[in-house]
């Protein structure tokens, strides 16, 4: 038989009349199935349009994250100019495009509240998203499919794998901190993570379809066990399938929250076998695939070099930290770092302290900004059993610390393998990096919550404001600070700079309010009163400082625990009470002051008031545990649902910002 004319013309090739126990028959047929002469030019194609795909979706989401940019930056100039109601230049210039935006996110912004820490489940946007881009690529998997003959399963097969290398720049792309991708579209390389994992979950599905499917089509013409004798493709690909499988599953929550310095450090020798495995498996047949291959190892050296250098650059001149430890096993981290000077509100940085873990690098956002604490870096970091344990350790007993016995020193000395104890440690710091929301000085109304820790990432949002208001009048006009604490002697962490946050923006009449919530104690004023810290020594509530004595003190106490409603307002310090004259002049005795309430924050009244006496779009900041977050999610999607958000009702939108301290 000629097999020849038999495989490549007509209706595709045919296994009828081959008698596939004749081992040249066989062989020859095989051949003839591998042939991919034709099916290249299409694959090639396919792989082609999911990167126009991909590109589209960049330049357009750009646009928009640009576009929004500039609008926000019209409302500033038009603050500055001071030009009424600033905050609002969607209603009267695009009023569709103001409703399009508000829908979208009241769709995107709601996610389900996990039910245990190890569960992370994304908010509905970022599910859209990975629905769409797996729509995608099962489109492009199946787009024009009628392959004739017995070419069917190898052609599918061999799409999937074009489909499968075409996503590994992405994959690259979307892991990278200096994120070319995050730059184009505004979204800091943290927020990229969740598409970067699920991309490659969807690779790994591709790839998977690729070797089962060619596999289920030479079984069916009995040629398997000639291609896995003869073809070298079949061992390289099973063990970059084995490895692309590893990356997918080790990247899982749980594990990646197990030990996350073993994480990173398998996650990237088994990420370098991927790419030789890769190398070896792809035939040297299609070799224009491997330009997917050099383009993702050319974007990983890309974004290394990039880090390196800067990573370089910060740390020409050393960096020192000095270590304080606080009340709920928190340290205060104070860096001088005399490279880096600049850096926005909500960003982080990498910081090493060598002598507590060589090699160890922990992300930590920056509480301070650019013009507080003489241009230092200041961050709180929660101690958990690693790095931060330490941290805390040496904090207790660093010589900032000298209540401390020598022999518990000698002891802590040992137990975290530092040879001395400092005053100052030398640091190294990678970043800044992150902070890709808008900026929140562009609101009307501002609506910052945290909880614990997550306080480092609203509180510059309100220093960044407070100092900018200084000089520029600002379209903000009214800004609630919410704070979630587990005991008021958390409040310790960021007093001093609340209290100047609060009275510089008093002075020039933005309206502040400081409410906290402590959700682990009855009566948080007990607590307070034994460890005031107010300027003027007289204290009633947290930094409301009143002419008022011990007994006055003690019925405010009591009013906290009856008032049923929860809200505690005391009169005297309110924004309000305070005469405008005072203000100005900055009444060093007199500090504005926060409401103290006992259990969580009710924030649907919360937000609801604040919009209903909004001129303007409000902005909503929210970092803390996942719960907290999620919360804050769904309450703003559902509020401005209800609301009827910028859809005729007269109500404004509202632009939500959500941070986790997690990837
Ligand atoms: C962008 C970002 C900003 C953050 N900002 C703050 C902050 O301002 N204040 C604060 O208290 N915490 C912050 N965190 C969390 C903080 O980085 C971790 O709690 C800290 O690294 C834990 O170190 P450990 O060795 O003590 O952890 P372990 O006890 O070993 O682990 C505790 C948890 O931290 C995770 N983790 C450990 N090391 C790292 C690492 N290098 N990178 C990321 N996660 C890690 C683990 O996966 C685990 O879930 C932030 C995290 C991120 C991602």
């Amino acid at each position: 038989m000629d097999m020849d004319s038999n495989m490549s013309e007509g209706p595709g090739l045919t296994d009828a009349g081959l008698n596939m126990s004749n081992y040249t028959a066989a062989s020859d047929f095989l051949a003839a199935l591998l042939d991919d002469t034709t099916l290249q030019q299409s694959d090639y194609a396919i792989a082609r349009a999911f990167w126009y795909g991909i590109v589209i979706v960049i330049v357009l989401t750009g646009m928009v994250n640009w576009v929004e940019w500039g609008l926000l930056k019209l409302r500033l100039r038009a603050a500055a100019a001071n030009r009424p109601r600033s905050t609002n230049p969607f209603n009267s210039v695009v009023p569709f495009l103001a409703c399009c935006t508000a829908v979208i996110r009241e769709v995107s912004y709601h996610q389900i509240t996990p039910t245990n820490s190890w569960l992370r489940i994304p908010a509905v946007g970022s599910i859209l998203l990975i629905v769409i881009y797996f729509g995608f690529i099962m489109g492009l998997q199946f787009f024009d499919w009628n392959y004739p003959g017995a070419q069917y399963w190898e052609a599918q097969g061999l799409r999937a794998g074009w489909l499968t290398i075409a996503q590994f720049p992405l994959l690259l792309l979307l892991a990278g901190k200096r994120n070319l991708i995050g730059y184009a579209v505004g979204v800091s390389y943290e927020r990229l993570q969740v598409l970067h994992r699920w991309v490659a979950r969807v690779m790994l599905l591709t790839a998977t379809i690729h070797g089962g499917v060619q596999a289920y089509g030479w079984k069916k013409y009995e040629v398997m066990e000639i291609e896995i004798s003869t073809d070298s493709c079949i061992p390289t690909g099973f063990s970059t399938w084995i490895l692309l499988l590893w990356l997918v599953f080790s990247a899982a929550a749980p594990i990646r929250n197990w030990s996350y310095e073993i994480f990173v450090v398998q996650h990237i020798i088994t990420f370098i076998g991927l790419v030789v495995g890769i190398f070896y498996h792809l035939p040297s047949t299609a070799l224009s695939s491997k330009i997917y291959a050099w383009i993702g190892i050319g974007l990983f050296i890309f974004d290394r070099l990039v880090r390196t250098l800067i990573y370089a650059f910060n740390n020409i001149k050393p960096a020192n930290s000095t270590l304080h430890s606080l009340s709920g096993d928190v340290t205060k981290v104070r860096i001088t770092a005399p490279q880096i000077k600049k850096w926005s509100p909500g960003q982080h940085v990498f910081l090493s302290i060598p002598e507590l873990g060589f090699g160890q690098s922990h992300p930590a956002t920056i509480l301070s900004v650019p013009s507080s604490h003489d241009n230092d870096l200041v961050l709180i970091l929660r101690a958990h059993q690693g790095f931060t344990q330490r941290l805390l350790c040496l904090a207790k007993l660093s010589s900032t610390d000298l209540s401390q016995g020598a022999q518990e020193k000698e002891n802590v000395r040992k137990e975290v393998a530092v040879q001395e104890m400092k005053e100052k440690y030398f640091s190294l710091i990678g970043g800044p990096y992150g902070g890709s929301h808008s900026d929140f000085a562009a609101f009307d109304t501002v609506l910052l919550i945290a909880g614990s820790t997550g306080v480092s990432f609203t509180l510059p949002i309100l220093l960044d404001i407070a100092h900018r208001s200084k000089n520029q009048r600002l379209p903000v006009r009214k800004i609630v600070f919410t704070w979630v604490i587990r005991t008021i002697l958390c409040k310790e962490w960021i007093a001093e700079e609340l209290q100047q946050a609060t009275e510089s923006l008093l002075n020039v009449g933005i309206v502040i309010e400081v409410k906290i919530f402590v959700t682990c104690e009855l009566d948080p004023t007990e607590n307070l009163m034994k460890k005031a810290e107010c300027n003027c020594g007289k204290v009633e509530g947290p930094c409301c400082c009143t002419d008022s004595g011990i007994e006055k003190r003690q019925n405010v106490s009591n009013t906290l625990i009856t008032q049923a409603s929860g809200e505690l307002d005391i009169e005297s310090c309110s924004s309000k009470s305070l005469p405008q004259t005072q203000a100005k002049i900055g009444n060093p005795s007199r500090s504005p002051c926060c409401t103290i309430e006992s259990g969580r924050p009710q924030l649907k009244p919360l937000l609801w008031n604040l919009l209903d006496h909004a001129k303007g779009e409000t902005g909503v900041a929210v970092c803390g545990p996942p719960g907290l977050v999620s919360c804050v999610r769904n309450t703003v999607a559902t509020v401005s649902e209800q609301r009827g958000s910028n859809k005729g009702t007269g109500a404004e939108g509202v632009y939500l910002h959500a941070e986790g301290f997690a990837w």
